[in-house]
């Protein structure tokens, strides 16, 4: 059974077929998939279908590029959910995003809000689930000052110097599509290199779609190919990867 451990159903290219779509997962061996936030709105959908489905999950969170003049007061709004519902399992998506983000005061509020956020998450107990764009070393250094707080870089695509730094404070490693495309080089060598019970998968649908299947909507239906891209990688067995990749989501994010 895999965990699709990143997908945003709440995206409009899923209004056609989301119940559908949702629906048909477990058939199809995809057992359990957390739907992260990215602001008020898409913090509360995520929570909507946690609660309409049983194997799927939530993160409430304020993600850098949503972020608004009113985003003190949308920190509450998040912070109302994480307490309340009990199938929010972490604060995200949050963090920094360098690669849109050029201006350099637009660069200081991330890192207040990302810093607001992980402040919380400490403050519930819960894990983060951190996006990181061109934008390693003040990511690195802002969960480093939460150093106990435990989370998921998602979609990693630091350094292997990076990876085990973050390994190091307890972090988890997940691999979106990008993996299968050919110039994937440097996902590759982190792979290699972080033990299997420190990696998960997720698709990031609906972008993302992995290798062959690149340029489509992508959904958690695809998922499969990231475990067996991981397994190909470490000269594994695929089941072994799914299994392993499922168990370690289902540790982070507190779900038996
Ligand atoms: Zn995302």
């Amino acid at each position: 059974m895999l965990f699709d451990t990143h997908a945003h159903y709440d995206d409009e290219r899923f209004d056609e077929d989301r119940d559908a779509l949702l629906s048909s997962m477990p058939a199809h061996n995809v057992g359990l998939i957390l739907n992260p936030g990215c602001d008020v709105e898409t913090s509360r959908k995520a929570v909507s279908y946690a609660q309409k489905y049983p194997f799927v999950y939530a993160a409430v969170g304020i993600h850098p590029e949503n972020i608004n003049e009113n985003w003190n007061s949308d920190l509450a709004v998040i912070k109302e959910l994480a307490q309340t519902e009990p199938r929010v399992r972490a604060i995200g998506e949050i963090g920094l995003d360098y690669y849109w983000e050029k201006d350099e005061r637009a660069r200081a509020q991330q890192q207040v809000v990302f810093a607001h956020q992980m402040e919380l998450a400490r403050e519930l107990d819960k894990p983060v689930i951190v996006h990181d764009r061109d934008a390693h070393a003040d990511c690195l250094e802002i969960v480093r000052r939460y150093a106990g707080t435990r989370g998921v870089f998602h979609c990693f695509a630091g350094s292997t110097q990076m990876a085990h730094e973050l390994l190091d404070l307890g972090y988890y490693l997940s691999f979106t599509g990008v993996i299968t495309f050919k110039n994937a080089r440097r996902a590759i060598e982190v792979i290699r290199e972080v033990p299997l019970d420190r990696l998960m998968v997720e698709t990031d649908a609906p972008y993302m779609a992995p290798e062959p299947f690149r340029g489509r909507r992508n959904s958690s239906l695809y998922v499969y190919r990231m475990a067996e891209t991981i397994a190909q990688i470490k000269g594994m067995d695929a089941a072994e990867v799914e299994r392993i990749t499922t168990e370690n989501g289902m540790r982070l994010f507190g779900i038996n």
